[in-house]
């Protein structure tokens, strides 16, 4: 058994912690803050047993001096030389073993170009899919340093993952992701019902990640642009160059990068 569980930190980051079963041991995955991780683990009587980097912002590794510094650990992530701290540089395709499991990697460029997800099948419960700031519940991250057909492609790795694949995205910023999709698609059943229990979520505080993959197929217009309703949407607000995935892709996130 895998336990994920959220560490919350800044405004809207959850640096995950990962745990077997009522073991001490934990890794956590993109820490942006060091103190945020280790009064966490202390609270909880766990301790720091490796990090998980998705890519190189700092809010995702502004804390690995402080937390390599408590404590000599492995680190995971991606073949980026700006992220000296790294001790185990992964490549699409590679596989890993973290925490007893076997982890393969998938290379996701788009947001960043070093962008890579860590994705498990784990027996007995559904599998775990680590993404960082590549699919978020309801959206995707932002392009900064790749174009959009290269994130299309990345998040069509995701989308073809099994159906009940876990989505641990990195931040809560699913009720923002959700109210555009809600204008991208506005007669989608399935979002509404979405929004409505997301807020019921956010209303108790509690957060709204992991999604399912499933849900994000029914859900998420950055998932959704070879749909009849996406494309005709993208064709009344005349944002699309074509009808194309990557063209609908590109509107879709310029429309939302500006919402
Ligand atoms: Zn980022």
């Amino acid at each position: 058994m895998l336990d994920v569980t959220p560490i919350p930190a800044f405004s809207d980051n959850y640096i995950w912690c990962l745990t077997r079963g009522g073991e001490t041991d934990a890794v956590v995955v993109d820490p942006g803050d060091a103190n945020a991780v280790l009064a966490a683990l202390s609270e909880r009587g766990l301790q720091l047993a490796g990090v998980i980097i998705t890519h190189h912002h700092f809010d995702h590794t502004g804390g690995l001096d402080g937390l390599l510094a408590h404590r000599q650990v492995p680190v995971w992530g991606p073949v980026n030389p700006a992220i000296t701290q790294i001790s185990e540089r992964l490549v699409g395709g590679d596989h890993v073993e973290i925490l007893g499991i076997d982890w393969s990697i998938i290379e996701v460029p788009g947001h960043t170009l070093d962008h890579i997800a860590f994705f498990a099948e784990i027996e007995g419960q559904p599998p775990c899919l680590l993404c960082g700031d590549t699919l978020f519940a309801g959206g995707c991250g932002r392009v900064f340093e790749g174009d959009p057909a290269m994130m299309l492609d990345s998040l069509r790795k995701l989308a073809a993952l099994p159906a009940d694949t876990q989505v641990f995205c990195a931040h809560e910023y699913t009720m923002a992701n959700l109210a555009f999709a809600a204008a991208v698609e506005p007669d989608n059943a399935a979002l509404q019902a979405r929004i409505a229990h997301d807020q019921g979520l956010r209303d108790a505080n509690r957060p709204t990640v992991p999604s399912t993959l499933s849900l994000e197929l029914d859900t998420n217009p950055f998932l959704r642009c070879e749909q009849a309703s996406v494309i005709s949407r993208i064709r009344e607000e005349n944002r699309a160059q074509g009808d194309d995935p990557v063209s609908v892709f590109a509107a879709v996130r310029g429309w939302k990068d500006n919402f």
